[in-house]
């Protein structure tokens, strides 16, 4: 279904335009959340955890048939290397729907026999029932992952939802459209808007008076936007918002392994991962060393068109992100910054010249005050700083308004707990990143979001829990 409006999809790799999109506008949005309220009066209400489980495995297996279309959309819309869409974005698509599925058929109630005055007793136990049409916003870095992530809970746990993907990036959504039909879910279940955030469908979504919850992943301004229109209505929100992650590396550590993780956790998907470390920490006795041999692994990474085997650098998504992250690089300049490499944009031939790519860049000698050590740049960037003692680099991983994810690099078993305990983010990886357990809470603190989605906690947030009481 269609307004008038239509807006342009540009392959970032090519900077040419792929598609034109629909926008939805605030008719089309309430007749999709009317639709999903009729599908929740419906069959889709009536189906039991065992229904649900299934129809998510179909989901899953359907997007592994058609993984080739999947990663092809995606490589389209992101112009990230074939090798990444097909190793990370696709098959985690897939796999948020399998574990989901796992995760509703087992998952069980609290249960109290209770003492009464009486002596007869009393039963207390916990039922599920789904929040109802829940509004789901999605971002452009991981955009199928990052959609599915919160479907796939969604959708187990019995509710209907209103889906909007990022503007830059809507093409896997609408071929995932065309996958829920083929698999099986009633009509008005899952409900696909494209559009942009103000004055546009993301907008009409999270004011919509009979949207029942809002489920956003993005930047954490954004987030606060959100947060005051769904406090009308008192909607509970989900938040997975920006982050400007730390690295602590102790001369303990494996250096060659602690060299390539970060070079992975600086650079993967061009740095366009919440996840990914800006602010690189490493004591002081290995300090040159390790900056040397990371601006080695910078410089072997490979920009250039995405399905080129070669390739290992994909683009940022838009001219309006490298503009932004450009600006940083200059910001880093005035700030003192010594630019170890990088810090420019690649000459690159043939298609591939009017992709919005830049050189993954290494900075050193800014000051913690500095703003490039605290503002998300969200780009193929990091800052490398000394420091002499752990109390320090505890202080330093904490220096940030933002709190979700870090690494700590050691040998010491000892020290790898106690600095655990006592860095302030949600998620912390040691000796690694970004390994992920479905099964485990995902989410940050401070500015870096509300909320944990992840096994259990995405089946807390996705339903209502309902306490019934029996006398005996
Ligand atoms: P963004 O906030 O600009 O947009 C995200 C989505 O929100 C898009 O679909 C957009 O159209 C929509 N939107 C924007 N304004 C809106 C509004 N007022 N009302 C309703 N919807 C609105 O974020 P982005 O640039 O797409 O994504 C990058 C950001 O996401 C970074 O800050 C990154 O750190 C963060 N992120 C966080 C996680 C996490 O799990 N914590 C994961 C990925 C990305």
């Amino acid at each position: 279904m269609a307004t008038g409006n239509t807006f342009d999809d540009v392959n970032p790799a090519t900077g040419e335009v792929a598609a034109q999109v629909h926008e939805a506008d605030a008719a089309l949005v309430d007749e999709a959340v009317r639709a999903g309220h009729a599908a929740l009066a419906g069959e889709w209400g009536r189906t039991t955890a065992e229904d649900r489980a299934a129809v998510l495995d179909r989901i899953a297996a359907l997007i592994d048939l058609r993984a080739d279309d999947f990663i092809a959309a995606e490589v389209e819309d992101t112009g990230k290397p074939v090798a990444l869409a097909s190793s990370v974005d696709i098959p985690r698509g897939a796999a948020n729907f399998r574990a989901f599925a796992g995760m509703i058929r087992v998952h069980g109630g609290e249960m109290y026999e209770s003492a009464t005055a009486d002596g007869t007793g009393a039963l207390n136990y916990s039922i599920r029932r789904p929040l109802g049409v829940v509004g789901v916003i999605a971002p452009w870095n991981l955009p199928l992952l990052l959609l599915t992530w919160k479907l796939a809970p969604a959708l187990a746990c019995g509710n209907a939802v209103v889906a909007k993907p990022s503007e830059e990036t809507p093409a896997t959504a609408t071929l995932l459209a065309e996958v829920m039909d083929e698999a099986g879910v009633p009509a008005g279940v899952f409900n696909l808007v494209h559009g942009f955030g103000p004055g546009s469908a993301g907008e009409a979504i999270v004011t919509h008076p009979d949207i029942n919850g809002i489920t956003f992943t993005g930047e954490s301004r954004t987030g606060a936007t959100i947060m005051r229109q769904a406090a009308e209505g008192v909607r509970p929100v989900s938040f997975e918002l920006g982050g400007k992650n730390a690295a602590l590396v102790f001369d303990d550590c494996d250096f060659d392994k602690a060299v390539d993780g970060i070079a992975r956790a600086s650079f993967m998907n061009t740095g366009q991962v919440c996840l990914c470390t800006e602010r690189v920490y490493v004591q002081r006795g290995i300090f040159d060393r390790f900056v040397e041999a990371l601006a080695g692994k910078a410089r072997a990474l490979r920009p250039g068109d995405p399905h080129d085997a070669q390739t290992t650098l994909g683009p940022l998504i838009s001219a309006v992100h490298r503009r932004k992250v450009l600006s940083y690089f200059d910001l880093a300049r005035e700030e003192g910054a010594q630019v170890v490499t990088g810090g420019g944009v690649p000459e690159l031939e043939g298609a591939a010249a009017g992709g919005f790519f830049v050189e993954p860049t290494i900075w050193t000698g800014l000051p913690q005050s500095a703003r490039c050590l605290h503002e998300e740049v969200f780009g193929p960037i990091c800052h490398v700083m000394p420091f002499d003692t752990e109390d320090e680099a505890v202080a330093l991983a904490n220096d940030s308004a933002y709190g979700l994810a870090a690494s700590v690099w050691t040998g010491s078993l000892e020290r790898a707990h106690r600095v655990a305990g006592r860095v302030d983010v949600g998620l912390l990886w040691i000796n690694t990143w970004y390994l992920r357990d479905l099964r485990t809470p995902f989410g940050g603190t401070r500015l870096s979001g509300i909320g944990r989605e992840g096994g259990r906690h995405s089946l807390d947030f996705y339903s209502q829990t309902r306490n019934v009481c029996i006398k005996l």
